[in-house]
């Protein structure tokens, strides 16, 4: 690891993303914490204006910090949406430094914005992983998980209402079934007992006397109109006894 004097209130570390830079010491608001340094490159110089890296650090049209040299400390510094430092540019002294914009306590790692073009072109495509980004999706995957959560529910409820549903339909059917059952026995019945009593069949034919020879017994329970058929001047055994 790149050594660090110790006086300072910082040291590279492990982070998120791959190495970082962290207070050891507690870091007051405004202060300064570290230059951000390299090679100066010309864009009036075509080999200079060509060179691409992820550390360079633009400070006006013409001059911008190569700061990918292995000295420049400052390079470590993770990028975040909510900082808590930022770029302190000097485009006229051509120097740029990083100053806590907060109180920053030891082992706090330390970062500022790379501003819109470079969040654009490196972060956003791979997805930001600074704290606030990583807090806002973690959020959203909870809001998703209990989406679903909530939509498996009303899906269970909804099908527990349809079954319940169709088996109060599929009750009630039965009932009106059985209801039915029950209304035709019961009209079988009826008919059954309209035939002894309305004496039609049995009191009718014996009291109105026109087939009072005719074999009135045997047609307690026969429903057939068979006495008409019968001569009605057969004798009756009954008579005749
Ligand atoms: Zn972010």
């Amino acid at each position: 690891m790149t050594s660090i004097p110790s006086n300072k209130p910082y040291r590279v570390g492990r982070s998120r993303t791959g190495l970082g830079l962290f207070a050891t010491k507690p870091i007051k608001k405004g202060t300064k914490i570290i230059r951000y340094f390299g090679p100066l490159l010309d864009s009036k110089k075509k080999e200079e204006d060509a060179i691409e890296n992820k550390y360079l650090f633009e400070l006006n049209n013409r001059w911008t910090i190569d700061g990918s040299v292995r000295k420049n400390i400052a390079r470590y510094i993770n990028h975040a949406c909510r900082p808590n430092a930022e770029s302190d540019v000097k485009p006229r002294k051509r120097k740029v430094f990083i100053r806590a914009i907060k109180n920053i306590e030891p082992g706090e790692e330390i970062n500022y914005d790379y501003g819109t073009d470079y969040f654009k072109a490196y972060l956003k495509p791979i997805g930001c992983k600074c704290d606030a980004c990583e807090k806002k999706r973690k959020k959203k995957r909870a809001e998703a998980r209990a989406e679903k959560a909530r939509l498996k529910a009303k899906a269970e409820r909804k099908a527990l209402k349809k079954a319940e549903k169709l088996a109060k339909e599929q009750q009630k059917a039965e009932a009106e079934l059985k209801e039915k059952l029950k209304a035709k026995a019961a009209r079988k019945s009826k008919k059954l007992n309209g035939h002894s009593l309305n004496g039609k069949s049995l009191n009718g034919k014996s009291l109105n006397g026109k087939h009072l020879n005719g074999n009135g017994r045997a047609r307690v329970a026969d429903r057939k109109p068979a006495g008409r058929k019968q001569p009605v001047s057969a004798p009756a055994p009954a008579l005749q006894a």
